[in-house]
């Protein structure tokens, strides 16, 4: 079929879900294009030599135990493209001052084992999530008010998930490793571990490392990206980079526009489409809240991690924040708009599975941790977010400081200069509190279709939310598709 006989779709935008979308539209044999503002595509999936030495940094996403577990990745046959995933023998590790470290194996049976008195809770929680992994994911990964598939296995995640991650862990758990492990993965929500469905990722995140692991990207996240865009191209679509768009009138004459931007930035872009949003939809868009920021630091350094335990350096994502009540402090002063002097880290040492990412001799470490939405340094104090997070890795692993070469740090207004859908810094696409982190998109049936025809949604700020999965791209073409049938 002719180009322009197909029916063509504009796409604003070339994250992971922007790019997930394009390519399930080309697939079903649209004619698409995207438009990405950056020289470069991927959004918060992009990989870059940051150091300029040829080593290959993640700028966002880096480890990816959603990734591994999507269906629509599955399904667009990326691995076809070049994405492979490398595993490190420990999906991630969890080291404390004074005693060994706690490990989350690929298996429960053996994690269940290395947690002491707390083996039967930590294999009763998670063995039915573990046992139907698929399962569980086809649930999760979607839009929540609608009925589920499974609605026997939701149930039992929804009271796994429901409960503040701090009453779970003492309910659950006796001991400190189990404890600290659990709220290591549940403080990825950036919310108060206080608040109710804290749990969803205490549990989601074990599951999933019990299972399809924490895995990296063969060539960085960037490689994830250009299957995808590989996808595209092999549809005919069109990749277009540099290319900011303010006003959607300003595109080509297509029947469809999908937006792979978060709420606030929909309110500002202008055309006659959005200008004639409907109030409740406007209403929805306005009553998006973000949540808190990140605070990255890339380091280069001369050698590997001296970790004080071993087995640390075994681990591609580390958890760092000692003990539960440690990391519930941290997470509770960002919340309330302070800077914790221990904060909880997430380190990401990539090339202990993927030994390509630096020149020989060198080694990339990844690490950001949260701060206040917006947060800006003090003049007099530039680097005393950078220092804390230094002082948290000299501190698990004594000597840390003499193997930096260099380090690259984006706050939040960094972050968010690179790519606009990091409102404040929040890397989520928006808030992950209370009802919002279940219902992406607002109290709504309709999270994809703004309510214009022809007009969508895409981004993380969709359901089912953060992540590099993809799933967000794929319900909204799903959604265009249907409303073609119609
Ligand atoms: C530091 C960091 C660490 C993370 N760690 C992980 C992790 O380890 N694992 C994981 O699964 N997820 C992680 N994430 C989250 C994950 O990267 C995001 O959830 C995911 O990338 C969201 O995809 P998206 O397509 O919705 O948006 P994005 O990836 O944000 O892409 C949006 C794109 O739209 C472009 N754009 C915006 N406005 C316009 C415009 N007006 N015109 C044209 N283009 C525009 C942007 O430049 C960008 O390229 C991390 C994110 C960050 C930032």
């Amino acid at each position: 079929m002719s180009i322009t006989a197909r029916p063509q779709a504009n796409i604003v935008g070339s994250g992971p879900n922007g790019l997930t979308a394009a390519a399930m539209l080309a697939r079903a044999g649209w004619h698409v294009r995207i438009f990405e503002r950056n020289t470069a595509i991927g959004g918060a999936a992009a990989s870059a030599d940051v150091f300029g030495d040829g080593s290959i940094v993640d700028l966002g996403a880096a480890s990816h135990p959603f990734g591994a577990a999507s269906p629509i990745f599955r399904y667009l046959g990326l691995e076809e493209y070049g994405l492979e995933w490398l595993h490190s023998e420990y999906p991630m590790a969890h080291p404390f001052d004074d005693a060994p470290a706690a490990i989350l194996h690929r298996d429960v049976r053996k994690t269940a084992r290395s947690l002491g008195n707390d083996q039967i809770a930590w294999r009763l929680i998670h063995r039915g999530i573990v046992n139907s992994i698929d399962d569980y994911m086809d649930a999760i990964l979607r839009p929540l008010l609608r009925f589920p598939d499974h609605p026997v296995k939701m149930a039992q995640f929804g009271l796994l998930s429901t409960p503040p991650s701090t009453w779970f862990v003492r309910t659950a758990f006796r001991e400190e490793p189990a404890r600290a492990l659990f709220t290591g993965s549940a403080a990825h929500a950036s919310t108060p571990l206080g608040h109710p469905f804290t749990s969803t990722f205490g549990v989601l995140f074990s599951a999933l490392g019990m299972t399809r692991g924490w895995p990296v990207v063969k060539g960085g996240t960037g490689a994830l990206v250009n299957a995808l865009a590989q996808v595209i191209t092999a549809h005919g679509g069109e990749i277009h980079t540099g290319q900011e768009v303010t006003n959607i009138d300003d595109l080509p004459a297509a029947r469809v526009t999908l937006l792979d931007i978060t709420p606030s930035q929909a309110l500002v872009m202008r055309g006659k489409q959005l200008s004639q949003l409907p109030e409740s939809t406007v209403h929805r868009l306005q009553r998006w809240r973000y949540g808190p920021g990140v605070y990255k630091v890339d380091w280069l350094l001369d050698g590997p991690v001296p970790w004080a335990d071993q087995r640390v350096g075994k681990a591609t994502t580390v958890h760092l924040g000692g003990q539960a009540a440690e990391i519930r402090l941290a997470e509770a002063q960002v919340n309330a708009g302070r800077i914790p002097d221990r904060p909880f880290v997430m380190v990401g040492q990539p090339q202990v599975a993927d030994p390509c990412r630096a020149p020989e001799g060198k080694h990339v470490l990844w690490t950001y941790t949260h701060v206040p939405n917006g947060y800006r340094p003090a003049a007099s104090d530039r680097e005393y977010v950078a220092d804390a997070i230094q002082g948290q890795l000299e501190r698990f692993a004594p000597g840390f400081g003499s193997t930096i070469l260099d380090k690259k740090i984006w706050d939040p207004a960094a972050l968010e200069q690179w790519n606009p859908n990091l409102v404040g810094g929040d890397i989520a696409g928006g808030s992950m509190t209370g009802f919002q982190s279940l219902l992406r998109g607002g109290l709504t049936l309709e999270p994809y279709r703004m309510g214009v025809p022809g007009l969508y949604m895409c981004s993380a700020a969709t359901p089912p939310g953060a992540g590099v999965h993809g799933m967000p791209g794929a319900w909204a073409a799903q959604a265009v598709l249907e409303d073609q049938r119609h």
